[in-house]
C-alpha cells in the first residue's frame, strides 16, 4: 500500500533505537530508571475524578458535546485567566475546547497552512509544530533556539521575505525541552514581529503551572496586542496530572479561535462532556494540589541538578517545567551519550538531536519518577561514568 506524501514525509522516529536496547535491557532483567518521559508519574487530584464519575453517569453527558466546548467549560478557562493573569477573554467567541492542546496545535496548520506556505518553528521543540506544518503540506523554517539567547529565537535574524512569506509563528514557553522562560518584554516583541510580518502566533503555554522557587510564568495574551495577532494553547495535563484526559484548549484571537473550531467541527466533535465538568472542577476548585505538586518536582528538580553537578555539570536550577535540558560532557554526541548512560547506568535520558537538529550536543531529563529513583540514576550514572569534561 503506498502511502500519501505526506505521511511519508514525516521524520523517522528517532527514538526506535533507544526503545529497542531499553527491550533488550529490561528482557535481561535489568532495572531501568526512565527519565524519558514527559508524562507527570501523580494522580489526578480526587475531586476531579469524583466529578467525572458523578457526571458519567448524567445521560445528559453521553451525547455528541459541542465541538468547542460547553459555554460553563469556557467560562471556567476565562475565570482562570483572569484570576491567574487578570486577562479578559470573552468565553463565547475568545475560546475554544480541545481534545488535549496537542489536537489543536496539530490543526492549526490546517487552518491557514496552504501547500508550499511557512511556519516559524522553534529548534529544539515540541514535534508536533513541524509535524503539523508538514501535514498541512507547508514547510517548517526552523528558529534555532540556542543558550546565549536564552533558548528564545532571535527573531530580527529571520531573513524578511521568509518572515513575511511565513504564516504562524510558533513559541512555548517556559519551553520543553530547554526548560527557559520568556518574560512580557519578549512576548511584546513577538507581537510587534507578527504585525510587521503579518503572521500568527500560537503560544503553547503547556507549562505555564509548572514552575519553582515562587516564579509566576506570564501568560501571551497578557502582552499589549496579543488578541490582535495570535493565541495561547494550553491544558489541564500538566497541572492537574491529566495528561491521559485529553482536555485543553486555545484563547485568544476570535478569528484563529473561530477557524479552529471550525476545522474541529468537521474532524472530531469535542470533548466529552463529563470530562469537560471535571475539568471545571480541576481549574475552578482548589489550586492546593497544583501548589503540592509544584514542590515535588521543585525537590526533584534540585536532586536532579546535585546530582549532575556533583558529576562535573555547572548548571543553574531550572525555574519552570519539569525538565533538566544539561550539555553533553565532551567526546560524546547526544546519542552516542544517552546510549552509554542506558547501557552502563541502565538510565534512560532523551538525547537533545531527537528535537531537532539544534538540540544536538544536549540531553534532557524528565522529573517524571520519584525523588529517590532520580538520585540512584544519578548515583548509578557517577558509579558508571565519573566525573565529566566539557
Ligand atoms: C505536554 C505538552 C503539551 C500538552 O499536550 P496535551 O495534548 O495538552 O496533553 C503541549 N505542548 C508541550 C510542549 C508539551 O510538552
Amino acid at each position: 500500500m503506498k502511502e500519501a506524501k505526506r505521511l511519508q514525509k514525516l521524520p523517522p522516529y528517532l527514538f526506535a533505537r533507544i526503545e529497542k536496547k531499553i527491550q533488550e535491557k529490561k528482557a535481561q532483567g535489568v532495572d531501568i530508571i526512565s527519565l524519558g518521559i514527559g508524562d507527570p508519574d501523580r494522580p489526578t487530584p480526587e475531586h476531579v475524578i469524583d466529578k467525572l464519575v458523578e457526571q458519567a453517569h448524567n445521560p445528559e453527558n453521553h451525547g455528541y458535546p459541542s465541538s468547542v466546548g460547553m459555554l460553563e467549560y469556557r467560562e471556567a478557562v476565562a475565570d482562570w485567566y483572569k484570576k491567574r493573569f487578570d486577562v479578559e477573554l470573552d468565553p463565547k467567541e475568545e475560546i475554544v475546547s480541545l481534545i488535549g492542546s496537542k489536537e489543536g496545535i496539530g490543526h492549526i496548520s490546517f487552518c491557514y497552512v496552504d501547500p508550499g506556505d511557512i511556519n516559524l518553528v522553534p529548534d529544539p521543540g515540541y514535534p508536533v509544530y513541524g509535524i503539523g506544518t508538514l501535514l498541512a503540506g507547508g514547510e517548517p523554517y526552523y528558529l534555532p533556539l540556542k543558550e546565549e539567547n536564552g533558548f528564545l529565537p532571535d527573531l530580527a535574524a529571520v531573513p524578511g521575505d521568509v518572515a513575511d512569506k511565513a504564516k504562524i509563528l510558533f513559541i512555548n514557553y517556559p519551553n520543553n525541552p530547554t526548560g527557559a522562560l520568556a518574560d512580557l518584554d519578549f512576548y511584546n516583541k513577538v507581537v510587534a514581529f507578527a504585525k510587521k510580518h503579518d503572521l500568527i502566533i500560537c503560544h503553547d503555554a503547556a507549562y505555564s503551572e509548572i514552575a519553582f522557587d515562587g516564579y509566576e510564568p506570564p501568560s501571551f495574551l497578557q502582552a499589549e496586542g496579543a488578541k490582535d495577532v495570535g493565541i495561547e494553547f494550553n491544558s489541564l495535563s500538566k497541572p492537574y496530572n491529566m495528561t491521559g484526559w485529553r482536555i485543553g484548549w486555545a484563547a485568544g484571537n476570535k478569528e484563529v479561535v473561530e477557524a479552529l473550531g471550525r476545522i474541529k467541527s468537521n474532524l472530531d466533535s469535542g470533548a466529552f462532556q463529563a470530562i469537560q465538568h471535571a475539568a471545571i472542577a480541576g481549574l475552578s476548585g482548589s489550586q492546593d494540589p497544583v501548589k503540592e505538586m509544584q514542590k515535588v518536582y521543585q525537590e526533584r528538580r534540585d536532586a536532579a541538578i546535585d546530582g549532575l553537578n556533583k558529576m562535573g555539570w555547572t548548571m543553574d536550577k531550572p525555574q519552570a517545567t519539569f525538565y533538566v535540558w544539561a550539555p553533553v560532557p565532551k567526546k560524546y554526541n547526544s546519542s552516542e551519550f544517552a546510549e552509554l548512560v542506558l547501557e552502563k547506568a541502565g538510565v534512560i535520558i532523551t538525547p537533545g538531536i531527537g528535537y531537532g537538529e539544534n538540540g544536538e550536543g544536549y540531553f534532557r531529563i524528565a522529573l517524571t519518577v520519584e525523588k529517590n529513583r532520580i538520585e540512584e540514576a544519578l548515583q548509578r550514572m557517577q558509579e558508571a561514568i565519573g566525573k565529566v569534561e566539557f
